[in-house]
């Protein structure tokens, strides 16, 4: 089993340019020597080329996209394409996160086109699912889950697979300060591996790594962390400030 232990920012729509580059310096500069966790910022994206200055030529800190267009160019006012943020240094990209699928109507069929274009473009993407609070409560969330993964990754060839990270993200935990217990996380996360695993094989189910987000912060990392299907965490509000962030890497 090889799969990566993972700890991503998600910074949203936060952080001046200055203020970036200074969070970035302090995480470089606090995370310990030899750290082995891969760390990946999602800063907006005018400051993608920055931040790929800083963290270029330090072991396991890579920098992410927080979205592309599923197009590959053209007359798309105020869009980014995924080949537009790879030539400036992302090297993964979320998609199907559940602001954009809420705020911008993003469907599985613009997902599928984005992950597309991304691979194309030597993006990694790290694919986000999660039921919303209605699912939870009437036990609808398997199948919510379930049919997020069908719709979207089901579609792709083994080599592409290989690529893709995974998230559990549930609605009803992200940016609310409420958490998934390591229960329900651990659940959700077996759950999520034996779908890739009836789809692609237990080899594949082995190596995906599959994330858990929603209020994960340095109280609650350790926890989640240690259940035996969570590889990681992707991080909202906790990774806009360095100590907290470092102490979340710290967790495994
Ligand atoms: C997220 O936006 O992916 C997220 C998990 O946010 P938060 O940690 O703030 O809940």
């Amino acid at each position: 089993m090889s799969r990566k232990k993972i700890v991503a920012g998600n910074w949203k729509m936060n952080k001046t340019l200055p203020e970036a580059e200074a969070l970035v310096k302090s995480i470089i500069s606090g995370c310990p020597e030899g750290n082995e966790v891969t760390k990946i910022f999602f800063p907006p994206s005018l400051f993608i080329e920055k931040i790929s200055g800083l963290v270029n030529g330090k072991a396991n800190f890579h920098v992410g996209a927080q979205n592309c267009h599923h197009l590959p160019a053209g007359a798309y006012t105020g869009e980014v394409s995924a080949a537009g943020v790879a030539s400036c240094g992302a090297q993964y990209v979320l998609t199907g996160h559940s602001e954009r699928r809420i705020y911008f109507s993003e469907s599985s069929e613009e997902l599928r086109q984005k992950i597309d274009v991304a691979l194309k473009n030597n993006l990694s993407p790290i694919y986000c699912v999660g039921e919303k609070i209605n699912e939870r409560k009437t036990n609808g969330y398997f199948h919510a889950v379930k049919k997020q993964i069908e719709d979207v990754i089901f579609y792709l060839k083994p080599d592409d697979m290989k690529r893709v990270v995974l998230a559990y993200e549930p609605v009803w935990a992200i940016g609310t300060g409420e958490t998934a217990t390591p229960d329900q996380a651990q659940e959700m996360h077996a759950f999520m591996r034996l779908a890739v695993a009836e789809k692609f094989g237990p080899e594949m189910a082995a190596n995906t790594s599959i994330l858990y987000g929603g209020s994960c912060n340095a109280g609650n990392a350790k926890e989640l962390f240690s259940c035996p299907d969570v590889d990681g965490g992707l991080i909202g509000g906790a990774s806009l400030k360095a100590d907290e962030f470092l102490m979340i890497i710290n967790s495994f």
